[in-house]
């Protein structure tokens, strides 16, 4: 059977509270009535049988009957063997009515009660006990109920706790019914704001208030989870736009160089305009590669085969590509969990750019520390400003554009670095070559 939920957290509480409340006061409505009753009626049952002793010793004893006890709560009723009422303690007109010959005692014994005291049997409340007098005679003594008090003042405490719980119960849910409604309600102006923002409005925060409760709490960690989207959707849209400013200008160049070439007619030096456009095509090839790989490394989720690499015979391979300088490399068998192509894309970055900076030599270092595996290069080049150390790794940035543009850099290379380390669990960072004094890259990657 489906479970009925009510869609309303307002409802939901307002009847988990009221059901709480009706169902703790009906048991201790219960509890208390049960143990009144049975202290007042247990206390009466001991005085009523110690009264019927003492009545009954007296009259075997041939004594005058004991004064009533007032808190007995009791008529002690003395029978001859025939039944008839002959003595009672308190003295009502029992005994008047005890000595006029009756045939029925318990008809009498109804008429001398006056109004309190019950008419039958059924209102003994302890066994009745039957002694000899002196003269020879069987009396019974029996302790008849004069409960009527008591039961009144519980049925007064009945009757009040039957109107009382559930007003109470009824007052409590509708307090809650309001408490609730009102609490939710900074939380339903939130939500109604949040969906207003779509995603041209992502600069519109929630309403905060400084409560520091719950709600306020909830609306801050919002508003910081927007501040990350919007920072996210702007980084985004910067990178299309440089993006498709670094396609244009290449595009530009080759639309150009045809449109030149072709305005020359039959003059027109073919071989060498395509060795330009050749060049022009590798540097978008190169930068469309570039995207390709940051796109692939930006989804997560993407499958990436890691396994276990042999770091060292990598960087061995991407030495023999460094054209100008001279590499004095230092390498330790090392080997990391990693996707091969990428960490062959970080090692020849690091090493194209020293050899583009170098002015002569770089030199390769690869070993372990502790957990650690520590790839570093360095070069006697110019070195990169301690102010733009941590810029040159964003995407796009170059520190002097016009030289870069002419070597081909677009500005992804050390981007795609960090993102690479990144993602094998380490980190990338420059400092200054204390040997060659040119730039130190040092790479940090986790040993399996
Ligand atoms: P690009 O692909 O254009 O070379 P990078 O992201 O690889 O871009 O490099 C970013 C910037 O860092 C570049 O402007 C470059 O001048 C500078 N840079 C990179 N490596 C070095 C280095 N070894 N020495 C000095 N500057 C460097």
């Amino acid at each position: 059977m489906p479970r009925v939920r009510p869609r309303s957290l307002r409802l939901r509480l307002t009847l988990v509270v009221t059901l709480a409340v009706g169902l703790a006061l009906t048991v201790a409505s219960f509890v208390l009535v049960n143990s009144m009753s049975n202290t007042l009626f247990g206390g009466m049952t001991d005085a009523a049988a110690l009264q019927v002793d003492k009545v009954a010793d007296a009259l075997e004893h041939g004594q005058p009957l004991p004064p009533e006890d007032p808190s007995a709560a009791t008529l002690i009723r003395v029978e001859d063997e025939a039944g008839k009422v002959v003595a009672s303690v308190p003295e009502t007109g029992a005994k008047a009515v005890a000595d006029r010959p009756v045939p029925d005692g318990r008809t009498r014994a109804t008429e001398a009660s006056a109004d309190d005291i019950p008419p039958a049997k059924d209102f003994e409340i302890v066994p009745a006990r039957t002694v000899s007098t002196p003269q020879g005679e069987a009396r019974t003594v029996r302790a008849i109920s004069r409960s009527g008090q008591i039961t009144q003042s519980i049925d007064l405490v009945v009757n009040s706790l039957l109107v009382a719980a559930p007003v109470l119960t009824v007052f409590v849910g509708w307090l809650t019914w309001f408490a609730v409604d009102r609490a939710l309600r900074p939380i339903e102006a939130v939500r109604r704001r949040a969906e207003a923002i779509s995603h041209s409005t992502l600069d519109e925060r929630l309403p905060e208030q400084d409560t520091g409760d719950e709600v306020g709490r909830l609306t801050r960690t919002l508003n910081r989870m927007l501040d990350r989207i919007a920072s996210g959707a702007r980084r985004q849209r910067e990178f299309v736009s440089d993006a498709s400013h670094e396609l244009r200008t290449p595009l530009a160049a080759m639309r150009a160089e045809l449109e030149v070439s072709l305005a020359h007619r039959g003059n027109a030096d073919w071989r060498n305009v395509a060795t330009r456009l050749l060049d022009d095509h590798r540097r978008l090839e190169r930068l469309t590669g570039d995207l390709l790989t940051l796109a692939r490394l930006d989804e997560a989720a993407v499958s990436r085969r890691a396994e276990p690499v042999q770091l060292d015979e990598i960087v061995a391979g991407e030495i023999g590509a460094v054209r100008h300088a001279e590499v004095r490399p230092a390498l330790t068998p090392v080997r990391v969990t990693g996707v091969v192509p990428e960490l062959v894309r970080l090692v020849r970055n690091l090493l194209d750019n020293a050899d583009k900076h170098a002015a002569g030599v770089v030199a390769v270092h690869l070993r372990r520390d502790g957990r650690q595996v520590i790839f570093t290069v360095e070069d006697d080049g110019p070195g990169v400003p301690p102010d733009q150390r941590e810029r040159v790794f964003d995407r796009f940035f170059r520190v002097d554009g016009s030289r870069d543009r002419a070597s081909g850099g677009v500005g992804l290379g050390l981007a795609l670095v960090r993102r690479i380390a990144r993602s094998h669990g380490g980190d990338v960072t420059i400092t200054a070559s204390p040997t060659l004094g040119g730039a130190l890259f040092e790479v940090r990657l986790p040993t399996p």
